[in-house]
């Protein structure tokens, strides 16, 4: 246990195609695919639960997608739609707490602790958080409630979609032990496969095994993975007040080494993250890759530009660099691919350039108007070039 906090994670189901089939009402119950299109080497961004039921998921690759559900709607990302519900999810997790750690557009952190004396108990508040998203916006949540980050986030998943679980003290062994080893946070596809060998398939034997033995394969995670195994989480929730970075990531459903598609998935990225600085007037100097290897070894390149920037083109170019660089000097297959934003100053506030410089300002006005076009014609929302 971590002390006595209370913390909420919200998920939204499905979140981009949930929204396609909000603003078009002929597509609910229909397989929706938002992405890229194949023509491009697109990825998919989101598949509605009609579609996955085909095995369509996320980070797919779109011609996949479209062969194993050729009936699915296939439409193009609006980032600025998603991004505008997104902000509209946020007053309403507002009205209930400061403490807010947005992990993406369609998923947050809560920390409710001081809440409590205020709103009735955490069940209550995320009861609340949920029917006021779905009756204010149209939109389904998925809910976890938990002592930790990591129970939290694992019991918004338990029983989505339309989830609402509480992990207390005393059903937390009970529902960790059956759940497969690869739920935990840090073991990916082959610490799995290392970990099944070794007979070990859930978290329940897992924690039965002497450390001893699990050090053989864990390594210096070992008592990391144990802590999570036995539900022991002591991150703080880093409320968006002080913001340090913004960021995206994706991992994989099958490790790729595919530069196109991994260039892909970066261009979305970069797209999602400078939107969400522009959105909240902030700019950045600091870009930061993550890639992380089949052998679960995480690594960072960064690269600090010489002025603070929110436009989209910059950051591409620049993550784009970066990207490439590793790419030629490591290629080896990934299984997540990040893409982050640091050393953030509010929008202008900087000491800033002396002289504007022309062709920046040009981009400027092109980066808002696509984010207006976006806003208004969103279904033919406009994307970066690659
Ligand atoms: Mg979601």
């Amino acid at each position: 246990m971590t002390g006595n906090r209370h913390i909420i994670h919200v998920d939204m189901d499905a979140f981009y195609a949930s929204v396609e089939q909000l603003d078009q009402p002929g597509l609910a119950g229909k397989a929706v695919i938002v992405g890229g299109p194949s023509a491009q080497r697109g990825v998919v961004s989101a598949a509605s639960y009609e579609a996955r039921q085909f095995g369509v998921h996320s980070a797919m690759p779109m011609a996949q997608a479209v062969k194993l559900c050729p009936q699915a709607v296939v439409l193009p990302v609006r980032m600025a739609r998603y991004a505008d519900l997104s902000r509209q999810i946020h007053a309403i997790f507002q009205q209930y707490t400061p403490q807010i750690e947005p992990i993406s557009l369609d998923e947050a952190f809560l920390d409710v602790t001081d809440s409590l004396g205020l709103f009735g108990c955490a069940e209550k508040i995320g009861r609340d958080i949920k029917d006021t998203i779905k009756s204010n916006l149209g939109l389904v949540a998925s809910v976890g409630i938990a002592s930790n980050k990591f129970l939290a986030k694992l019991a918004s998943d338990l029983d989505k979609p339309d989830g609402f679980v509480i992990i207390y003290d005393n059903n937390r062994q009970a529902i960790l032990d059956p759940l497969p080893v690869s739920r935990i946070w840090g073991i990916g596809a082959v610490t799995t496969r290392a970990l099944n060998a070794a007979g070990l398939q859930t978290i329940g034997q897992l924690t039965r095994t002497p450390g001893h033995a699990l050090t053989r394969i864990l390594g210096n995670q070992t008592q990391h993975i144990l802590d999570l195994a036995e539900g022991r989480d002591d991150r703080a929730v880093e409320s968006d007040r002080d913001t340090k970075s913004i960021s995206s990531e994706q991992t994989f459903a099958a490790d790729t080494e595919d530069r196109e598609f991994l260039v892909s998935i970066l261009l979305h990225q970069v797209e999602e993250v400078s939107y969400r600085l522009r959105a909240s007037h902030l700019q950045a100097r600091t870009l930061t890759l993550k890639l992380r290897d089949s052998h679960f070894k995480t690594l960072t390149r960064s690269h600090t530009l010489d002025h603070p920037t929110d436009l989209t083109h910059i950051l591409w170019q620049e993550a784009q660099a970066v990207f490439l660089q590793w790419h030629a000097k490591s290629a080896r297959a990934l299984r997540l691919l990040g893409f982050g934003v640091s050393g953030l100053s509010v929008e202008g506030s900087g000491q800033g350039q002396l002289f504007a410089d022309p062709e920046e300002e040009k981009q400027k006005k092109l980066d808002k108007a696509l984010d207006a076009i976006r806003n208004r014609y969103g279904k033919d929302a406009l994307k970066h070039g690659q």
